[in-house]
């Protein structure tokens, strides 16, 4: 085979992550996302003066920064011998094990709160073979469940408890820096189990060590029905439409809070209804379509500007961490209609006579 140019994170930062040259690399050429700058985002959070950029994390092969992780999680299972590997998910970790399993040919099982998956990632697991178990709970008890079974029966666990999951995210830092020459000033990101906030952390800080790159206010932001960082204590039923960040006892609390204060920074709560106008808003004014639990940190980002200023000349990245069209749900509930017409010009013309874009 040719060694295409493109190449998979691993290979990429194989330096500064914990691989040797035994490490069999299991990769679907992911990372390497882009950072698009948002002026109407800019704008609506009142930002002008500033630069706003989205890290469109969709754009990874499954669809969501999970790929990040899940490429060094599953080399490694495959480094150390597993036959099989396990996790619990709100949808997009099972999603990327499943694919990164099938990749590497090894058993992969996830364990899925009933009802509580958006349908995109329940057929990504499904097509790539994974044993999909529903679970009558919510995450945090099928998390239990999985850690169980992993201790009991050898299965390999590849939820963000597992080091190299957090070690393969921080790459997202490394390539922020890269894009903008330094990094943010302020990053805005969404916030469930809370592993992604503390990678983020980690790689800011271990590239600021290497070469005076800067560190950001890291912004944590959860949904108003699943804040249990905010409220600092567990949620036994967490209430939200943003499903990927469902969660009421995050697996890395105590690091999102020292990211949080060591950078300076800040976790809080927005409601879904901001949530959704950000969802909304991304996508008609920016072209950019994520999920719910994406649109999060920048719902936070226009909640944080009512509230408090930003010194003009900031750059602030809001990082995208799941592609839309995962949920294909959340957008029927929407205020947006298809219009049925006949075959006929008249009614074709009747139909585009206005004048503007819709809002
Ligand atoms: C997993 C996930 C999150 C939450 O990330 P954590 O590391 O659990 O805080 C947010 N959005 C999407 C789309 C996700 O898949």
């Amino acid at each position: 085979m040719t060694t295409p140019k493109q190449q998979g994170l691993i290979a990429r930062w194989r330096s500064r992550l914990p691989v040797t040259n035994r490490t069999p690399i299991i990769s679907l050429l992911e990372g390497d996302t882009p950072l698009v700058p948002a002026p109407k985002i800019a704008a609506a959070a009142g930002l002008g003066q500033s630069s706003v950029y989205l890290k469109i994390e969709g754009a990874n092969p499954t669809g969501s920064f999970k790929d990040r992780g899940m490429t060094l999680a599953i080399s490694k299972a495959v480094e150390e011998g597993a036959r099989g590997v396990i996790c619990a998910s709100t949808g997009n970790t099972a999603a990327s094990a499943a694919a990164y399993a099938a990749r590497a040919g090894l058993r992969c099982a996830v364990l899925l709160p009933a009802g509580g998956v958006a349908a995109g990632k329940l057929s990504q697991s499904l097509m790539h073979g994974a044993e999909v178990l529903a679970v009558r709970g919510n995450f945090d008890e099928a998390l239990k469940l999985a850690s169980l079974i992993a201790e009991d029966a050898g299965w390999t666990m590849v939820n963000s408890t597992n080091p190299y999951r957090l070690e393969g995210q921080k790459t997202g830092a490394f390539e922020v820096i890269n894009a903008l020459g330094r990094a943010p000033d302020y990053q805005f990101m969404p916030v469930g189990n809370a592993g992604n906030i503390t990678a983020y952390w980690m790689g800011y800080q271990e590239a600021h060590r290497r070469s005076k790159s800067g560190l950001p206010k890291m912004m944590g932001w959860q949904a108003a029905g699943a804040a249990p960082i905010v409220l600092g204590r567990p949620i036994k039923n967490p209430k939200t439409i943003a499903s990927a960040i469902r969660i009421g006892d995050p697996v890395s609390w105590k690091r999102a809070e020292q990211a949080r204060d060591r950078s300076k920074g800040h976790i809080g709560k927005v409601s879904d209804r901001e949530i959704l106008s950000a969802y909304r808003l991304l996508a008609r004014e920016e072209g950019v379509f994520c999920e719910p639990s994406s649109a999060t940190g920048v719902a936070g980002l226009i909640a944080w500007t009512k509230r408090k200023k930003i010194r003009p000349g900031s750059k602030i990245v809001c990082i995208l961490t799941g592609n839309g069209l995962k949920d294909p749900d959340t957008p029927k509930t929407q205020p947006y209609k298809m219009r049925t017409i006949p075959a006929t010009m008249a009614a074709l013309r009747r139909a585009l006579s206005g004048t503007r874009r819709g809002r």
